[in-house]
């Protein structure tokens, strides 16, 4: 029988289908640059301004894991080459904040908060995305007793720092700690290199299969607390 005291969670894909947010937070940041600044959307289709999101970052990789800033300092860039220049910081600030805020109006899975809140009697529970994602705004943060962003520690999944953080809050060892996210480089093999079991989220109609890695999977939430069951009399 394992002791497990700490679950940490992936949020994009893991607690809410992640896609339809971004798509509706991209459409809503550039229907406001289009009523703001047309001659930047004359410039750069929503494709364009994504490419130039891009190359920018080869121009400054120390942004990698600064997901915000990253794409707050490129549009003000974007905006300066479309003649915004002295207006450009203003423009971005407000559209990122417009961004922002649509990129919270989630929708968590099936059954995701009551099985959340059934295992925070039992567990510390600490999220982990690499996202923008802001868990504090959703009702479902009240049972977690932490939640870090890549941005916060500079470093991003797969990297240990995440996992490192978040064992150090829960003051346990890695054994003794569940990562339960969807994606398998990040979640699933940065996880068990920093020496935590993982359980791989396959919530999504096209989940990547199982990876022999993965200690585990679930396809819906009523099945994840069984599964940590297993794991912990395994
Ligand atoms: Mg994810």
């Amino acid at each position: 029988m394992k002791s497990i005291k700490l679950l940490c969670f992936d949020l994009d894909d893991t607690l809410w289908l992640s896609d339809p947010v971004i798509q509706r937070a991209e459409v809503t940041f550039y229907t406001y640059l289009n009523d703001v600044a047309p001659a930047l959307t004359a410039r750069f289709s929503p494709e364009a301004l994504r490419s130039h999101r891009l190359a920018y970052l080869t121009r400054y990789p120390e942004l990698k894991h600064q997901v915000s800033r990253w794409r707050l300092a490129s549009l003000s860039d974007a905006l300066k080459i479309s003649g915004y220049s002295s207006q450009s910081d203003d423009i971005a600030q407000k559209a990122f904040s417009i961004f922002i805020e649509a990129r919270q109006k989630i929708t968590l899975f099936p059954h995701c908060e009551k099985i959340i809140e059934e295992l925070s009697k039992h567990y510390m529970l600490i999220s982990l995305t690499n996202g923008n994602a802001d868990l504090g705004l959703q009702a479902v943060s009240q049972y977690f007793t932490a939640s870090y962003k890549a941005e916060q520690l500079n470093a991003a999944k797969p990297d240990p720092a995440l996992f490192l953080k978040a064992l150090s809050i829960a003051s346990c060892s890695p054994e003794e700690a569940i990562h339960i996210g969807d994606n398998i480089i990040d979640d699933i093999t940065g996880a068990k290199s920093a020496g935590l079991l993982t359980i791989q989220a396959c919530l999504k109609a096209d989940s990547p299969a199982p990876h022999t890695l993965a200690d585990d999977h679930f396809t819906d939430w009523l099945e994840l607390p069984k599964k940590i069951e297993q794991l912990r009399i395994r």
